[in-house]
């Protein structure tokens, strides 16, 4: 994505584009390996050392709430942040907590009678187990 489509991505969903957002956003958007808020600190940070550990937190809240990025919560360790623009589920390493993309299929939702007055806006999946590089190798049969 170029400079100018990230502009206006951001001033389409009511952000200001400043330097450190501007740095978040192209940094996930070259990074689709889900970083923690951490790793982007790192790098934003490397690129620009004016910017704040605060900055770059409040800055990925403000992307969140826009809808420009999403929020990949993993039980017991660091939220991952997430640009891709697809809808997409996600898979979560039990052992090294790696979290990967799986491709979008419409998952059928929660019954009607057990949402009561609820609003769904989406139904997305985690399917949790070991990723390839975790998961036991096959031992060959000959
Ligand atoms: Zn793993
Ligand atoms: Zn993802």
């Amino acid at each position: 994505m170029d400079t100018q489509t990230i502009i206006q991505r951001l001033e389409a969903n009511g952000l200001r584009c400043t330097p450190q957002r501007f740095s978040v956003m192209s940094f996930l958007l070259e990074h689709p390996e889900h970083p923690t808020a951490a790793e982007i600190f790192e790098a934003v940070n490397s690129a620009d050392p004016r910017s704040s550990r605060a900055t770059t937190y409040n800055n990925l809240r403000d992307l969140v709430e826009a809808g420009l990025i999403r929020e990949v919560a993993v039980e017991g360790r660091a939220a991952r942040y997430d640009a891709k623009g697809e809808q997409h589920h996600h898979f979560i390493c039990d052992r090294c907590g790696n979290v990967e993309d799986i491709e979008w299929y419409t998952v059928p939702g929660p019954q009607k009678s057990s949402l009561g007055k609820r609003v769904v806006r989406e139904c997305e999946l985690i399917v949790r187990g070991l990723c390839t590089a975790c998961a036991p190798r096959k031992r060959s049969t000959n």
